[in-house]
């Protein structure tokens, strides 16, 4: 991995941390707010924050699910390509016949 990349795979994972941190402080704080109408603005916005939290869950669920099914393709692939160059041939070898 580069280090563009793995910099900004942090970015990206420390502002992933970051919207849930001050999300979950939006939804302590407001939690017990005086509502002055149906249309509260602070209660749609501790909703939206709260399907934000849920998104970033599922996402949570799956992507640990994803990694496990990459790794085992992975040795699953690593297997087999031992299993292939194990059986001896001039092209496992990387022998060229000229003539
Ligand atoms: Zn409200």
């Amino acid at each position: 991995m580069t280090r563009t990349r793995r910099t900004t795979a942090l970015a990206l994972c420390l502002g992933i941390v970051l919207v849930l941190v001050f999300s979950s402080v939006f939804i302590i704080h407001e939690a017990d707010h005086v509502c002055v109408s149906e249309d509260c603005e602070i209660c749609a916005q501790v909703t939206a924050a709260v399907l934000l939290q849920r998104g970033f869950a599922l996402a949570g669920m799956i992507l640990p699910a994803l990694l496990a099914g990459l790794f085992a393709a992975r040795k699953y692939r690593a297997a087999s390509h031992r299993f292939y160059c194990a059986s001896p041939s001039l092209i496992a070898w990387k022998i060229r016949l000229n003539d």
